[in-house]
């Protein structure tokens, strides 16, 4: 059995505050400033640049990749971490893309922008015949032709919380012949998630959501293991390299996974994440998801009761959904203001809807129930229609 009290005990959650944003910036392990505190003072201090050597810095990056690879179902040796989500995803598409004779990627309208951005960049450079096709999320399927070479989806929709079903989208894709990249944003730490069993081909994902390493920590990226030495990086820095010490001019694509990695990775980001996957080490991914499915029904059902001028953007069936609760309200921004105004942390994506992410390691019935009780009152007083909840910050 998960004690999820203890897990709770784990983090720094300031007083007073209900914090339903874990989706976008997970909370501070009490662990990780003194660790990465300990990387400052003993490893960058005192060992200056031996700590590549000494303190493991080198090996870093897959070393982490690994403890994120159990979460996700990926073997080990076959997840790397570096750069940001949005780099993950433009190597995983040019890898995909290089190993398919075909031009056409497959995304859908619900994407984030910022995968649909790079994949038009990438399309871009690699020419005009090139072409990305994003379908509304529910017609995917019947879009997988034998044109498609490259099904780039995000599994869990960062507004809606609505899921793609991983293993049977990956199986009537690769009956196409088309390679599968799947984004685990907010999958990872969210759902149970297992790669190897659904096929997937490529997985990316964050580790400052769900994963709580703290704002700018690394990405991740997952290559199969059949492709793993034969993706070719198109961002083929010297850590990717067979050799990178040994300086030589021209490149060669280092082992599996390593071939991922580009540059120098960031070693205090990186001692953030250990203290964060210290946590996930011990977590049985069946429990957390049970727990996750009863909050947000939990949730749902309280607002539904008394709120009637919020209709349910999420999936009602808690199989269709991750852990996150979205309602549409037509003055989603100052409502939400609101609520941040009283403690209760959520946030708000345009155009009218209201975010809730739902942490089972630190989020309980309790909190949930406050923050209904804080819902109900803003929006059955209509507290939120005050000038200060209507000016918009730059980061929502
Ligand atoms: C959060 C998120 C990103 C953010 O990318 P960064 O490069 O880390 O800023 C990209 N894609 C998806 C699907 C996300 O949810």
């Amino acid at each position: 059995m998960m004690d999820f009290a203890a897990t709770k005990a784990l983090f720094h959650l300031p007083d007073d505050i209900i914090y339903l944003d874990g989706n976008s910036l997970g909370p501070l392990p009490k662990t990780a400033a003194a660790r990465v505190a300990q990387t400052v003072t003993d490893e960058w201090g005192q060992m200056l640049i031996t700590g590549w050597n000494k303190a493991g810095w080198m090996d870093q990056p897959t070393a982490l990749g690994d403890r994120i690879g159990r979460l996700i179902g990926a073997p080990k040796g076959h997840v790397t971490t570096g750069d940001t989500l949005s780099i993950k995803v433009y190597q995983a598409l040019a890898a995909a893309l290089a190993k398919t004779g075909r031009k056409v990627v497959l995304s859908d309208t619900g994407n984030f922008p910022s995968d649909l951005y790079m994949a038009e960049g990438l399309l871009r450079t690699l020419g005009p015949d090139y072409q990305l096709k994003t379908v509304p999320p529910q017609d995917v399927a019947k879009h997988l032709t034998k044109d498609v070479g490259v099904l780039m989806l995000t599994q869990i929709d960062y507004r809606t919380g609505r899921m793609h079903d991983m293993a049977a989208m990956t199986k009537a894709a690769h009956a196409q012949g088309i390679l599968t990249i799947w984004d685990l944003a907010h999958s990872a730490g969210a759902v149970e998630v297992d790669l190897s069993a659904a096929g997937a081909d490529f997985a990316v994902g964050c580790t400052y959501k769900y994963l709580n390493a703290g704002p700018g920590a690394p990405a991740f990226i997952y290559v199969a293991p059949q492709h793993a030495d034969t993706a070719l990086p198109a961002l083929s820095g010297w850590l990717g390299h067979e050799a990178p010490f040994a300086f030589a001019p021209a490149y060669a694509a280092g082992h599996g996974i390593e071939r991922m990695r580009v540059g120098t990775p960031p070693v205090l980001q990186m001692a953030a994440l250990d203290a964060a996957l210290d946590i996930w080490d011990t977590v049985d991914m069946a429990a957390l998801r049970a727990k996750s499915v009863t909050l947000c029904d939990r949730f749902i059902a309280g607002v539904e009761a008394a709120c009637p001028m919020l209709t349910l953007a999420s999936p009602r069936d808690a199989t269709q959904r991750g852990s996150q609760v979205s309602f549409h309200f037509e003055n989603g921004y100052a409502a939400m203001q609101a609520c941040i105004a009283r403690g209760l942390i959520g946030d708000f994506r345009a155009p009218d809807i209201m975010r809730f992410g739902f942490t089972p390691l630190y989020i309980d019935e309790g909190d949930v129930d406050a923050a209904i009780a804080i819902i109900v009152d803003i929006m059955t007083t209509r507290a939120w229609d005050a000038p200060e909840f209507h000016r918009r910050n730059a980061v929502t």
